[in-house]
C-alpha cells in the first residue's frame, strides 16, 4: 500500500499492465450500477466515463473495520471475475486496510498513522461494521483504545465517510435485540462530515467505486435520500424488478419451502419476502458476476425468501438474511 502524492488512475493503470479494454469493461459497470443520478456516468458513454476517471488521481481509502463479518470486504474481492477485483483496487488507492495489509501490531498502527498524515483532508473512510457505544465503547479496542475514539479520529481528517453495508450504516447484526454493545451506525457517532450510507449484507461493491468516483471526478456526493442513501442505487424497491414479478402478479405464490411452488420459482411473498418493502438494485443491477444476492451467491436473498427481516430496509436489518 503506497500513500502520499497519487498518480493519475490511467498512469497507474497503465504502469500496471491493465488493459484499456478492461478498464473499459470496469467502467461500464460502473454506468450500469449507476446509469442515472450520477454526473460522472449520466449520458455518457464508457469511453466518456474511463476518460473522465482516467484524468483523476487515485483516491485514497481508508477502510476501517468495527463489529463485522467481513462480509462487506469480501464483496469487494471475491467478483467471479478475479480481473475486476483487481482493477477496483487498482483505480482507488486502499492505503490502510486491516484485513489486506500484511502489517499488524504496532507495524499496522505506523500504517495507519501514515495513510492518514500523508493524505490528510483528502482520503475516503470506509467504515465496515457498527461500533459499539455502550459502557464508553468498551466492547471493542483497537490497539488499546475503544474503536469509538478511533472512528472519531480517523473520520476528523477525512473528506468524506462511506458506511459500507447494513452494519456500518445502521447497526445491523451486531445491534440485533438486545443489542448489548449498543452497537450502532456511522452516523450515529460522526458528526460535521459527508456521510453516505451504502446498506446492504453486503452491499454491491460497484455502488461504492460509482460514489468514490463521483467524489474525486466531479468533486460532490451524489444525491442522497432520506437515510443518506445514493438515489441511484436505493430510489427503487427490489420488487420492481424481482425476476419472480410475472408470478406475483399473476397470484402464483409459493406456500412452503420445498412445494411446487417453490421448485417452480413462483413468488414468495406469502414466505416472508420482503422486496416489496426493500430498497435496493439488486433485483436489475446485479454484482460479483453472479445474478442475485452478493452474499449467498445464488439468487436473491428476497427471492430465497429465507428470512422475515430486510438487509436493505432501514431500521429492520437486526438478522442477517442469510444465517
Ligand atoms: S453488512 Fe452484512 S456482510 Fe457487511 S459486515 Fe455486516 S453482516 Fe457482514
Ligand atoms: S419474490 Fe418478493 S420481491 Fe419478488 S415478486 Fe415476490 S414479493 Fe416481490
Amino acid at each position: 500500500m503506497t500513500t502520499g502524492e497519487k498518480q493519475t488512475i490511467a498512469t497507474h493503470l497503465k504502469n500496471s499492465g491493465v488493459s484499456r479494454r478492461n478498464f473499459l469493461q470496469l467502467c461500464s459497470k460502473i454506468i450500469v450500477a449507476a446509469p442515472i443520478g450520477l454526473s460522472l456516468t449520466s449520458h455518457r458513454t464508457a469511453a466518456q466515463v474511463a476518460k473522465i476517471v482516467g484524468k483523476a488521481r487515485r483516491p485514497s481509502v481508508i477502510w476501517l473495520h468495527f463489529q463485522d463479518c467481513t462480509g462487506c470486504t469480501e464483496t469487494l474481492l471475491r467478483t467471479s471475475a478475479p480481473d475486476v477485483a483487481h482493477l477496483i483496487l487498482d483505480v482507488i488507492s486502499l492505503d490502510y486496510h486491516e484485513t489486506l495489509m500484511a502489517a499488524s501490531g504496532a507495524q499496522a498502527e505506523a500504517a495507519l498513522k501514515s495513510a492518514i498524515e500523508d493524505n490528510a483532508g483528502k482520503y475516503v473512510l470506509v467504515v465496515e461494521g457498527a461500533i459499539p457505544t455502550r459502557d464508553d465503547g468498551v466492547f471493542m479496542e483497537l490497539a488499546g483504545r475503544p474503536s469509538i475514539q478511533v472512528v472519531k479520529e480517523v473520520a476528523s481528517q477525512a473528506a468524506a465517510v462511506i458506511a459500507m453495508g447494513s452494519c456500518a450504516s445502521w447497526g445491523g447484526v451486531p445491534s440485533a435485540d438486545p443489542n448489548p454493545t449498543g452497537a450502532v451506525g456511522v452516523d450515529s457517532v460522526i458528526s460535521g462530515k459527508p456521510i453516505v450510507n451504502l446498506p446492504g449484507c453486503p452491499p454491491n461493491p460497484y455502488n461504492l467505486l460509482a460514489v468514490v468516483l463521483e467524489y474525486v471526478t466531479m468533486g460532490r456526493l451524489p444525491e442522497l435520500d432520506q437515510f443518506a442513501r445514493p438515489k441511484f442505487a436505493y430510489d427503487r424497491v427490489i420488487h420492481e424488478n424481482c425476476p419472480r414479478r410475472a408470478h406475483f402478479d399473476a397470484g402464483r405464490f409459493a406456500a412452503s419451502f420445498g412445494d411446487e411452488g417453490h421448485r417452480k420459482g413462483w413468488c414468495l411473498y406469502k414466505l416472508g419476502c420482503k422486496g416489496p418493502v426493500t430498497h435496493a438494485s439488486c433485483a436489475s443491477r446485479h454484482f460479483n458476476e453472479i445474478p442475485g444476492c452478493g452474499r449467498s451467491g445464488r439468487g436473491f436473498r428476497v427471492s430465497a425468501a429465507l428470512k422475515k427481516e430486510s438487509c436493505g430496509r432501514w431500521g429492520r436489518s437486526r438478522r442477517c438474511p442469510s444465517t
